[in-house]
């Protein structure tokens, strides 16, 4: 089964590519793909959906997916939210900068819950679509530590640890990330739906 991953985004393809191995992922990229996909959704699941779509009709008769990912802070009511690359706009140019206004945001704040969220939407060739989620709850912590991960990683520490996720070794993260439970539920869904039309 050809499976299209609507990203341009090597890393991503590569990480998604050997956890759904033997199935043959293919990127935007090798499909020869060149459009913008605007991500205008309210909700991770409607960003991820667009740009499944996106790809499910640039590539007719494979199974076309996506992601959307990000973190969510209670006391900010949700915030970064969907926005999270893209937290603070102009004034912040790079993922240390986006952790640390964060930080800045949540000065002083008590209540420290967040979660990373990763949703997963899915094109059939016959249209038919599916979305999955996971998530990763844990709190922020008071100050940047580790330099292992990306984007957020640093700043956030998952339930049951002490350490943040850039300190914690890949394998770790593997196991109870968000993109690695929306990735389990995405395999058994597109499992099922292989089996059943068959
Ligand atoms: P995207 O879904 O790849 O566009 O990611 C959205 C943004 O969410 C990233 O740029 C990161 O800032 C943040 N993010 C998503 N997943 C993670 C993660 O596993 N660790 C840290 N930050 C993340």
């Amino acid at each position: 089964m050809k499976l299209i991953l609507a990203t341009r985004n090597a890393h991503k393809t590569d990480e998604m590519r050997e956890i759904l191995a033997p199935w043959e992922v293919l990127s935007l990229a090798d499909i020869g793909f060149e459009g913008e996909i605007t991500e205008n959704g309210a909700t991770f699941e409607e960003n991820a959906m667009i740009k499944a779509r996106a790809a499910a009709s640039a590539a007719p008769g494979c199974v076309a997916f996506a992601d959307d990912s990000g973190i969510s802070v209670d006391a900010l009511g949700g915030a970064p939210g969907i926005f999270s690359a893209r937290y603070g706009g102009e004034l912040c140019k790079s993922d240390r900068e986006r952790t640390e206004l964060l930080l800045r945001n949540m000065r002083g704040e008590t209540n420290r819950a967040a979660k990373f969220v990763c949703c997963i939407a899915c094109v059939l060739p016959d249209g038919e679509s599916f979305t999955v989620r996971g998530e990763c709850p844990g709190t922020l912590a008071e100050e940047y530590r580790g330099e292992g991960g990306f984007g957020y990683d640093p700043i956030f520490v998952p339930e049951g640890f002490e350490r943040t996720m850039g300190e914690i070794s890949p394998e770790e993260k593997n196991m109870i990330s968000h993109r690695a439970r929306a990735l389990a539920l995405f395999r058994e869904e597109l499992a099922r739906r292989a089996e059943r039309s068959r």
